[in-house]
């Protein structure tokens, strides 16, 4: 359920017609709409009412400030993964005491940041990094909360660049090591082992994964409690899928009635991860279509955007759906939709029908909230793009498009070249 409707032949953000905004902040932009954000968190959240839990987005799928603040002001925490990102979620105003840090290879500054900042935990992914953490934490005169993410060996069903719960990946320990790597944090006088923590992947699309792990878990957590290891928190990851296409994911109420019962059985607080269920339906990238051409072969629609504002149909084969911003009875022809970027791969879409269309209309690539701006570069020396929110008739710009100058800040030519 989002706010992005067509009403009188246009499609909307909410109260606003898509062209306004446009002509406001020129294409191409990521939009989102504020009443699809709140009502996306809220459901997730109320989801697990009635057991004591923590819904700590996962700002990575989107870190723009406001929506950090606006998360934070419906009682959310926030999951970071690097120091940047704790920067930014505690400049977008998380209270530390809710920030979960999780991370294949976090560098000592940023435990070292982690520990100044009073994080809730820190989720370790390796017996070398509950070393090293141990160690911060000593030089700091500081014991360190963590949990250690478990990898418990589970096929989440997923594309290959997004599963990350299987022993081929490189994320967590894997859940036979586990007691062991308990032992070892028990025995490290500068951590506190308060909870367990295990991700599956991303867009996973069926609950049965979840309550698998949540089984494999709970043997290993009665183990801990029975050598007197005690674990406070419970920490799930993220992973809930999203319709991009024709993908069925349970809806957040279901994913969390068929988990409920397991996760009482712990008697933890739960933390949950999520990140794409929140924010993926509720952004789309609007972009303008700048010329067609066609050959024996194929139709291409060349718009402004391109792989470097939207990398996932290019990086992972993604769906995105394309939608005309003028609504209007008109030819059905298969396109390629292309972006301005020297790359083959730089494509929104391959072989889609679409209305034909014009120079100068705008397009509304659907679906793009998660994983969209977040994953932006600067590739082809393209300024990022403007992200803009919408609460009913109300623009506002939350992040404003790069200039040329951003393109070269920090550069610099050495003398010897100037000479
Ligand atoms: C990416 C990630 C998430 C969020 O995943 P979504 O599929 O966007 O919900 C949560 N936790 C960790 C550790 C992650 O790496």
């Amino acid at each position: 359920m989002h706010y992005f409707e067509y009403k009188h032949g246009e499609l909307h953000c909410e109260r606003v017609p898509i062209s306004k905004i446009a002509e406001k902040v020129g294409t191409p932009f990521y939009l989102y709409s504020y009443r699809t954000l709140v009502r996306h968190f809220n459901v997730f959240n109320e989801a697990f009412e009635g057991i004591p839990h923590l819904v700590c987005y996962s700002m990575k799928s989107n870190s723009n400030l406001a929506l950090i603040r606006l998360f934070v002001n419906l009682g959310g925490g926030v999951d970071v993964v690097s120091g940047g990102e704790l920067f930014r979620a505690i400049s977008g105003g998380a209270d530390p005491k809710k920030i979960v840090f999780s991370g294949v290879g976090k560098r000592e500054d940023e435990i070292e940041y982690g520990l100044k900042a009073g994080i809730l935990m820190f989720n370790v992914e390796s017996l070398m990094e509950l070393q090293t953490i141990n160690g911060v934490a000593g030089r700091m005169n500081k014991k360190a909360p963590i949990s250690i993410r478990v990898n418990p060996d589970i096929d989440a069903k997923t594309h290959p660049y997004i599963t990350t719960g299987m022993k081929q990946n490189k994320f967590g320990i894997d859940i036979l090591q586990a007691p062991m790597a308990y032992r070892l944090a028990s025995e490290l006088p500068h951590l506190k082992i308060i909870g367990i923590d295990c991700h599956l992947g991303s867009q996973l699309v069926d609950v049965e994964p979840f309550v698998e792990a949540l089984k494999k878990l709970r043997t290993l957590v009665d183990d801990l409690r029975g050598g007197g290891i005690e674990i406070h928190y419970l920490d799930l990851g993220g992973g809930l899928g999203i319709t991009y296409n024709d993908e069925e994911p349970p809806h957040p109420y279901e994913y969390a009635s068929n988990i409920l019962e397991e996760i009482r059985s712990f008697n933890c607080t739960l933390i949950l991860e999520p990140g794409r269920v929140i924010v993926g339906n509720a952004g789309i990238l609007i972009s303008k279509v700048l010329y067609t051409k066609e050959n024996e072969e194929k139709r291409f629609l060349i718009v402004d955007a391109a792989m470097n504002d939207l990398v996932r149909p290019s990086y992972y084969g993604s769906f995105h759906q394309i939608l005309p911003v003028r609504e209007e009875k008109r030819e059905e022809v298969v396109v390629d939709v292309v972006g301005p970027v020297c790359e083959s791969a730089d494509f929104l879409a391959k072989g889609r029908n679409m209305p034909r269309l014009n120079p100068g209309e705008l397009i509304a690539v659907m679906s793009a909230g998660a994983y969209g701006f977040s994953m932006a570069t600067n590739y082809n020396s393209r300024p990022r793009v403007a992200e803009v929110m919408i609460r009913d008739d109300e623009i506002h710009v939350i992040r404003k498009r790069e200039e040329y100058e951003d393109l070269i800040r920090g550069e610099e030519i050495p003398e010897f070249l100037v000479r």
